[in-house]
């Protein structure tokens, strides 16, 4: 027996993958909503295709009559059952991207990792320590000798020009 339904579960919310002119997504109907079966109005559950579904769960009116994007949908998409019509094949994803887009933006985005900074601080450190600190400013002379240096000549000259 096929599954019946081509439902979609994402984060624990039922979904089912429904057809208009291509494939949406439409959702459960909530609260007082009405809803509506996954099959088209007028189906009878004695089409050939019928023996192989979970008619019950076709039937059941629990789905939203629009899709995400906000489409009046026709009919749920077959999956992997027999198509409904006779011609058609079975679908498996959407190809709305605003169904797409309106289902993913109810997920959680990652957490930024807290880590990042000191990272980017890390790098940052090694770069100047690797570039600037050798081959820099100071005429190719590491800090500590150019500190070095720098009191040598002050101690030379501790009182510099300005006096004289
Ligand atoms: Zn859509």
């Amino acid at each position: 027996m096929l599954h019946g339904l081509n439902e979609l579960v994402v984060r624990g919310k039922r979904y089912l993958l429904v057809g208009v002119s291509s494939s949406h997504i439409a959702r459960l109907a909530e609260g007082d909503e009405p809803g509506r079966p996954a099959l088209a109005e007028g189906r009878t559950g004695t089409e050939p295709w019928a023996t192989r579904y979970d008619l019950g769960a076709l039937l059941d009116p629990i789905w939203n009559h629009r899709t995400l994007c906000g489409r009046e949908w026709i009919e749920m998409e077959p999956g992997e059952g027999p198509p409904f019509d006779g011609w058609g094949t079975g679908v498996y994803a959407p190809h709305c991207r605003n169904c797409l887009r309106i289902l993913s933006s109810g997920l959680e985005s990652i957490a930024p990792d807290e880590r990042i900074p000191l990272i980017v601080a890390t790098l940052s450190w090694v770069h100047w320590f690797n570039e600037d600190r050798l081959h820099g400013h100071c005429a190719d002379v590491p800090p500590a000798e150019f500190e070095a240096a720098f009191y040598a000549a002050q101690q030379a000259a501790p009182t510099g020009v300005g006096n004289q």
